[in-house]
Parts: C-alpha cells; structure tokens; sequence
C-alpha cells in the first residue's frame, strides 16, 4: 500500500523507541540499566489503584462524555484554583488518553497549514512532530546551557512573523527541568498577547520541582489566560503513565474544538483510567511529596556524579526529572576502541559498551548533550554512573 505524505514524513518516538530497545534487551537477558524513558519507577499509588478496581467493580465501564465524566472535570477545575489561581468551569476542561494526546489536539485546532510555531529547544520530541502533522511548520528558538536552557521574550520577539499562530512552552522542562519564572512568563505572555500568538503550555512536570516555584502561564494575567491551553496530566505527577490520563484547560471555544476532535478520534479516554485520575487529584496528596523528595536525592547524586566524569558538564536542573550534560568535549575523541562523531554515536556507544540507555541531544533539537533520565532506583543510578565511569577510562 502506498503510504501517505504524512505518514512518511515523521518517525517513531526517539524517547518511545529507545524504552522499546531497552526493554527487548532486558527481556533478552541484557543487563541494560536505563536512564532512558521518563517514567517514574514508583507504583501507582494503592488508593488510586483501588478507586480503578471500584470501577470495574461497579460496572463502570462504558462510554463516558468525551470530554471526560463531569466528577474528574470537577476536579481538574479544583486543581487549577487551587495549584494554580485559574479560574475554570467544566467546559473549559478537555481529558483526553494523556496530555500528549491533549497537546496533539490542541495543535490540531491552533495550527492552520502552513503557520509558524514557535517551539523553543531544547524540546520535548513530539512538539515539532505534532505541529508537521498539522501542517505547520516548525520555528526552533534555540537556548543554551549559558541561559539555562530558556528563552527570552525578546528572542522570541524577533522570530515572530505574520504567519506565527502558535508557541509551546514547556515548565518544567523536558529535557532540562529548566523552569521559568513569574518574570520570564510575564514578558513572554506579553510579546505573546501584542502579536496574537496563541500559547500551549505544557505543565505536566508541575509537581517536580526541587529549587524555585510552578508558576502557570495562563496564571500571569488576564490576557494570558485568554489565548492560552494549559496541559497536565497524571502520569508524572502520581507516577500514572499507563493509565492514560492527561488534561487541558483553556478558553471553552478552543476545548470545544478539541473535544469535537478528540469525539471523531478517539471518544473518551478509558472510564477507568479516568476514576483513577479522580482518586488521584482528589484524593491524598502525601504519596506525591514522598515522590519528590527522593527524586532530589537521586538528582542530586547524579549530577554531582556527571560533573565529575572527563567531558561532561551540567547544570543542576530545578525541576522534572531529567539531566542534561553538555558533552561536545568528547565529540572526537575514542571511547571503547570507538569514534566518537557525535551525541548519538555517544548514546550508541553506551548502549554496547557500558549498558545504559540515555537519550541524545538531537533527539530534543541540540546538538552535544546527553538526556539522563534519573527516574530509576538509586541502585541503578549508582550502577549505571559506575559503567559509565568504567567505559570513561578507555577515553583516547
Ligand atoms: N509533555 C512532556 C514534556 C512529556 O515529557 C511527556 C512525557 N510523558 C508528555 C507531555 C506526555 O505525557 P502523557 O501523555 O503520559 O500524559
Ligand atoms: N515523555 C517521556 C520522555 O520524554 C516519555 C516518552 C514519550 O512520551 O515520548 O521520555
């Protein structure tokens, strides 16, 4: 069969893909260590599990509305005031089968063929994607190490044209855990309202932060939240990445087209999942703080670790769980008997020679680094790092 334009333009996740490798190698027997996908390694809390056995228990298993059961729209209304002084109704609110597939809508409804969005890099792989899908085109603003992996409200100033529709911002971010303040979102929105650029704000690292404050996009002033989608879900946060549970909230007219689309494509995501989400944001919140704490330790660790290691150089990110080391030292340089061309031949060279699954640079849009997952166990992560030290010592 012949496949379309579409199809053939984009790729598997490189994040997705990788995590697929790793996990066959396990299975085969291969003593991988990854630092791969970021997924929390904890369990679904036992409360909201349960909340999902009540609803198969209880017959709870049809079509729901598409836009998600009223109770779990409730709740995210709750949440946002809550977390983050937005005030929503239900029909500002979309669920949707995670909070990439809200991204995905959201791009759908926000971006017209052939419009510019402004993504800035480094990204989270599946913006630029999402927006070729659509039909836009992508405009990469890119940021360094120097900056702490932000923009500025004035770089994004000067890549504005009359057919920029659309920016995604990301706090906390994949793959930095850089996060902006009230001050940086403040400018950014203002640039954003004076040339009409619509904002996705993607906010599903929100509860992971070690170092500074959340500060919502939409939360800075009136005239933000007007043209912004905010996007969080479950998956990080009550470490929920199976179940499939995201959300947007936004102006009712831009949700409206999402859940219309979603309603063609998808219907409403699994009634149980969404049970459990409601369990989740309703319910207890301690499981979530217990979460963070050790992830800062994990994090802490790490990067104190990386920053000792010949050629890499890192940040300590405040937020999500990612580290990104700069690693262009070592680019020309032989390790394990091997050339080192660059950051996937880095990643490729540690996954044969020292067994850990990290993701390159490229993958999120930068050339010379390294994305390190630290969502695994401390064991792992001591194990891992001490390959990593080993494989080093070949370094020519
Ligand atoms: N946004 C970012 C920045 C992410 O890293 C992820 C990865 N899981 C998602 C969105 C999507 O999360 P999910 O679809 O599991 O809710
Ligand atoms: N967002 C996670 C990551 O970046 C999960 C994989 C994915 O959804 O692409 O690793």
């Amino acid at each position: 069969m012949k496949l379309s334009a579409r199809a053939r333009s984009i790729g598997a996740s490189p994040t997705l893909a990788l995590d697929a490798k790793t996990k066959q190698l396990i299975r085969e027997g291969v003593d991988v260590i990854s630092f791969g996908v970021g997924e929390p390694d904890f369990d679904t809390p036992n409360h909201i599990k349960d909340a999902a056995i009540e609803a198969i228990n209880a017959g709870f298993t049809k079509y729901t509305p598409a836009s998600g059961i009223i109770e779990l729209r409730e709740a995210i209304c709750a949440k946002f005031k809550k977390d983050n002084n937005l005030e929503y109704k239900p029909e500002n609110i979309l669920v949707s089968s995670g909070a990439k597939h809200s991204i995905y809508n959201a791009v759908q409804v926000l971006c017209d063929e052939g419009d510019e969005v402004i993504i800035p890099a480094p990204y989270w792989v599946s913006y630029p994607e999402m927006v070729h899908l659509a039909g836009g085109r992508p405009v990469i603003l890119p940021s360094g190490i120097e900056t702490g992996f932000k923009v500025t409200a004035e770089q994004l100033e000067e890549a504005i044209t009359p057919r920029t529709s659309l920016m995604i911002l990301n706090t906390p971010s994949n793959p930095t855990g850089a996060i902006y303040t009230r001050d940086e979102l403040e400018k950014i929105a203002g640039v954003c309202v004076k040339h009409n650029v619509a904002v996705i704000s993607d906010e599903i690292y929100e509860k992971l932060i070690y170092e500074g404050e959340h500060v919502a996009f939409a939360a800075v002033n009136p005239e933000a939240k007007e043209i912004t989608v905010t996007v969080n879900g479950v998956s990080k946060a009550y470490s929920m990445t199976g179940w499939r549970i995201g959300y947007a909230g936004g102006p009712a007219d831009v949700i409206k087209a999402m859940s219309n689309l979603q309603s063609h494509a998808t219907s409403n995501a699994a009634s149980i999942s969404q049970k459990a989400a409601l369990e989740g944001l309703a319910g207890p919140q301690e499981p979530l703080e217990a979460m963070r704490v050790e992830f800062k330790k994990r994090r802490n660790y790490m990067v104190e670790r990386l920053n000792e290691m010949p050629g890499f150089k890192c940040l300590t990110p405040p937020g999500a769980f990612y580290v990104y080391p700069d690693i262009t030292w070592l680019i020309g340089k032989k390790l394990a008997g091997k050339q080192v061309t660059s950051d996937s031949a880095l990643a490729d060279i540690l996954l044969d020679d020292a067994r850990i699954a990290v993701v390159p640079g490229t993958a999120f849009g930068t050339e010379g680094n390294l994305r390190f997952s630290y969502a695994t166990s401390m064991e792992k992560i001591q194990e891992g790092l001490n390959r990593l030290a080993e494989v080093l010592e070949t370094l020519e």
